[in-house]
């Protein structure tokens, strides 16, 4: 089990499994209308597509090139999270809206986190709902939402989604296996919140004194590090460490109290660049 940053949560989640970002650009207005949500609701979808090969990181593809229609127009149509037998990707951060539920600016967009559960022909499927399981588990708990917010896609529009779910009788059994995941998970350590960080424009910034310089790349962990509430060594964590070869998102670089380098993540925790396996030149050189 590794501990890994929800984008646009304040907690962690601890999954089983590898969870990767492919982060969208406010950019995409049609993946990502830049939208502030207070989540409430976790709605599971199915990706609807057996193809081979059509696991998550496609299915984070198609958003990054624009969830493109049959003739190759960007669709506004977009989920947070896409999970299969092997890994999970998370693409918008939980706290924005995304354009999944068909519901227009009804409750189903503007209220609920999507997960889209990958049916390709070359997954293991059981396999791939467990993992669909753990990770609704983990993102309600560190929402600090119960098992009642656990909803089907079918919910907001009517579409028949998750169609295999539905179809042959086991979403009851669904629901079940993540209530129970629910209930064995350690909600107990209350972390700190990150100070606060700029607009995420791709701009330099100056905030408190400190410059933030802009980068937007991902950083594997070299050295299991603390995430802390900002860039000092003496300040709190704001979740459990992270282990070597986990990925953080970084936004900025800014000078530290130890007057090194830190990682300023999208939703503010800060890592030692040293503790990261690429390294940036911070500031003029
Ligand atoms: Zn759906």
């Amino acid at each position: 089990m590794a501990d890994h940053e929800l984008v646009g949560a304040v907690r962690p989640i601890r999954l089983s499994f590898p969870f990767e970002y492919l982060m969208l650009p406010t950019t995409q207005p049609n993946q990502r209308p830049g939208l502030a949500m207070n989540p409430t609701f976790y709605t599971q979808h199915e990706t609807g597509n057996m193809n081979t090969g059509m696991g998550a990181d496609a299915h984070a593809r198609y958003l990054a090139n624009g969830a493109p229609n049959d003739a190759g127009v960007s669709q506004q149509l977009s989920y947070h999270l896409t999970v299969d037998d092997t890994k999970a990707v998370q693409m918008l951060p939980v706290n924005e809206v995304a354009w999944h539920a068909g519901d227009e600016g009804g409750p189903g967009n503007m209220t609920a986190v999507a997960c889209e559960l990958c049916v390709n022909a070359d997954a293991d499927q059981a396999r791939a709902r467990a993992n669909a399981q753990e990770l609704a588990a983990a993102v309600l708990t560190a929402l600090g939402l119960g098992i009642d917010r656990l909803v089907q896609h079918n919910r907001w529009s009517g579409k028949n989604c998750p169609a295999l779910l539905r179809h042959d009788g086991a979403w009851p059994a669904f629901v079940d296996g993540v209530a129970e995941r629910l209930a064995g998970a350690d909600s107990a350590t209350v972390f700190a919140k990150p100070a606060p960080v700029p607009a995420m424009d791709g701009e330099d910034h100056v905030l408190g004194g400190r410059t933030f310089w802009a980068v937007q790349r991902r950083y594997q962990v070299a050295t299991p590090t603390t995430p802390r509430a900002d860039a000092d060594p003496a300040a709190e964590p704001t979740r459990a460490a992270v282990a070597a070869g986990d990925w953080v998102h970084g936004v900025w670089v800014v000078d530290g109290a130890d007057g090194r380098p830190w990682a300023v993540t999208q939703w503010g925790s800060r890592i030692p660049m040293a503790d990261l396996t690429t390294r940036v030149t911070v500031g003029p050189a």
